[in-house]
C-alpha cells in the first residue's frame, strides 16, 4: 500500500458537454479553458501541490467496495462526492477520494495510475529469441490533425509551454522513451529496431510510410511492432497498460508488458486502428502529476526516461525468455 502525498489528478467540477470518447485525437478536449472551473481554480498553483484524487468506477464496485479498497471512511466519501448511501454506481463514474486516501497496488509509483478495466485475455503463445521487435513514438506522423495524441495536463490545465511547439508534449516524450528502450534494448542483446515517419503530418493513414503501415507490414512478417504512448489526463485516460493486438495469437511478450504495466481488454473502444493492425500499443502512464512532472523536471527528466524504457526493456526480454 502506498500513501499518496502529492499525486495529481484533476477533477472536472464543471458539466462536460462532450465524452471522453477520444483519448487518441483530444485537442484539449476542444474546450476552451474557461470552461474548466477547475482550471481556473488551479491555474496559479504549483503543480505539485495538488493531492485530490479520483477513482473511476468498474464494474462490481459500490460504495463499500470502494471505501475498502482505499481505507476511507463511508460518510466522509459520500459527504465529499454529494452522494447518498442509496447511489448507484455507474460505470466510468469519477468518485473523489479524500485526500491522504491509501491507494491501491493499482496505482505505480514510477507511472502513476494503471487501467482498471478487465482485461481478460492471457498470452501464451511462444516467441523466437531473435524476435523482430519494431519501436514507433504514437502519433509521429499526425501532428496539427486529428489523432494528435495529449498536451497533456501541464500545457492544457496549467498553463506550462509545450516541450516543443512543433508536435503535442505527448509525442515529445513518446520519443525519448522510444530511442532509450532502443538503446536498452541493443545493449541488452534484443532484436529491436525503431521507426520514424520524420514527415509529422501525414493525413491518410495508409500512406506507406505511416507508423501504421510500417508496423503493420513488420507484423506481418512475423515481427512484433510496439508503439509508444501516454495516455490522457483527469478522466479521459484509463492509465497505463497494454492494450493488445485483435488476435487471438497474443503471446508471452503482450503478457510479459500486461503484467509490468496493466492489461486493456482486447477490442478497447472498439478496436483501434494500431491493433487492428497487429501493433501493440504501450500507454506508459497518464501524462499527468508525479509521472508528467519528473519528465518536465530537468533535474530528474533523464532518469525517470531511463527507469521507464527499463522497465518495457525487461518486460520484452522477460517475455522472450518465457518458455
Ligand atoms: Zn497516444
Amino acid at each position: 500500500m502506498i500513501r499518496i502525498i502529492s499525486f495529481l489528478t484533476l477533477l472536472i467540477f464543471s458539466p462536460l458537454t462532450q465524452s471522453g470518447a477520444e483519448v487518441y485525437s483530444q485537442s484539449s478536449f476542444g474546450y476552451k479553458p474557461g470552461e474548466w472551473t477547475a482550471f481556473k481554480f488551479r491555474k496559479n498553483k504549483s503543480i505539485n501541490r495538488e493531492v485530490d484524487i479520483s477513482y473511476r468506477v468498474v464494474s462490481g464496485d459500490t460504495i463499500s467496495s470502494i471505501c475498502r479498497l482505499f481505507d476511507v471512511n463511508q460518510r466522509d466519501l459520500l459527504e465529499l462526492n454529494g452522494l447518498s448511501v442509496d447511489h448507484i454506481l455507474q460505470i466510468n463514474q469519477i468518485i473523489k477520494l479524500p485526500p491522504g486516501s491509501f491507494y491501491p497496488s493499482y496505482f505505480d509509483p514510477l507511472t502513476g495510475a494503471r487501467v482498471q478495466l478487465s482485461g481478460g485475455w492471457v498470452g501464451t503463445q511462444k516467441v523466437k529469441s531473435d524476435l523482430p521487435i519494431l519501436l514507433l513514438a504514437g502519433h509521429a506522423d499526425s501532428q496539427g490533425i486529428p489523432g494528435s495524441g495529449t498536451a497533456g495536463a501541464a500545457v492544457d490545465l496549467l498553463g506550462a509551454r509545450p516541450m516543443d511547439k512543433s508536435m503535442r508534449d505527448e509525442l515529445y516524450w513518446n520519443i525519448k522513451i522510444r530511442d532509450a528502450i532502443l538503446k536498452l534494448g541493443l545493449q541488452n542483446g534484443l532484436n529491436v529496431r525503431s521507426y520514424d515517419p520524420v514527415q509529422r503530418t501525414i493525413v491518410d493513414e495508409n500512406d506507406l510510410r505511416t507508423n501504421w503501415s510500417v508496423g503493420s507490414i513488420h507484423a506481418q512478417n512475423g515481427g512484433y511492432p510496439l508503439e509508444i504512448h501516454f495516455d490522457a489526463y483527469g478522466k479521459y485516460g484509463f492509465g497505463s497498460g497494454l492494450i493488445p493486438a485483435i488476435s487471438t495469437k497474443l503471446n508471452t511478450v503482450d503478457e510479459s508488458l500486461a503484467r509490468k504495466f496493466g492489461r486493456y481488454p482486447i477490442n478497447f473502444r472498439d478496436g483501434l486502428g494500431a491493433p487492428r493492425r497487429n501493433i501493440r500499443i504501450l500507454e506508459i502512464g497518464k501524462l499527468e502529476g508525479e509521472l508528467e512532472n519528473k519528465l518536465r523536471n530537468p533535474e530528474s527528466r533523464e532518469q525517470t526516461i531511463n527507469q521507464i524504457a527499463w522497465r518495457v526493456t525487461k518486460a520484452l526480454i522477460d517475455g522472450i525468455e518465457s518458455r
